[in-house]
C-alpha cells in the first residue's frame, strides 16, 4: 500500500533499525519504545491485521516473535516478554499494517497491560458462550 508507513519501511523508503528479516517478515525496533528493546514483527506483504492475514504467514510471524523474544531475554537481559497485537482501531491499532509488538519486560519496570475486569459482565458467561458457538 503506497500510503502505509510499514510498507514504506519494507521498501526502504523510510529508515528503520532492522534486526532480522527473511522472505516473509521484517523485525525492527519501535521508534517510540515502551521498554528497552521494544520490537515490531511485521509481514512484508500488507495485511491490515490478524483477521485478514493467511494462517501460514501468521504462524511464521508468531514463530519469529518467539525467536526474537528469546533473543531479547538473552541479549538484553529482559526478565519477561509481552507479545501483543492490536487488531482494529478500538483495540488500539494505530498503524494498519499487521504487526506484533515484542516488548521486553524488566523487573520493577512498572508497566501495566492489564485487562481490567468489569464485575457486572461476570454473569453473562453462559449467554456469551451460546452466542459464540451457535
Ligand atoms: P499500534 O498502536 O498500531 O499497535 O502500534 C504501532 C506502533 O508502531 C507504535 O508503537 C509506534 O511507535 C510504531 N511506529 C509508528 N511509526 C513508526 C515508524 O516509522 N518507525 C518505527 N520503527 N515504528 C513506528
Ligand atoms: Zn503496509
Amino acid at each position: 500500500m503506497s500510503d502505509c508507513v510499514f510498507c514504506k519501511i519494507i521498501k526502504g523508503e523510510i529508515p528503520s533499525t532492522g534486526i532480522y528479516e527473511d522472505e516473509v517478515v521484517k523485525v525492527f525496533l519501535n521508534i517510540n519504545p515502551a521498554s528497552r528493546g521494544h520490537l515490531l514483527v511485521i509481514p512484508k506483504e500488507h495485511f491490515k491485521n490478524v483477521l485478514d492475514c493467511p494462517d501460514e504467514i501468521l504462524s511464521h510471524i508468531i514463530k519469529i516473535s518467539k525467536k526474537i523474544a528469546k533473543l531479547a531475554k538473552e541479549k538484553l537481559g529482559a526478565d519477561a516478554i509481552n507479545i501483543a497485537n492490536n487488531s482494529g482501531k478500538e483495540a488500539g491499532q494505530e498503524v494498519f499494517h499487521l504487526h506484533f509488538h515484542v516488548v521486553p519486560r524488566y523487573k520493577g519496570d512498572g508497566m501495566r497491560l492489564d485487562f481490567i475486569s468489569k464485575k457486572d459482565l461476570k454473569d453473562d458467561l453462559e449467554e456469551i458462550k451460546k452466542i459464540i458457538i451457535s
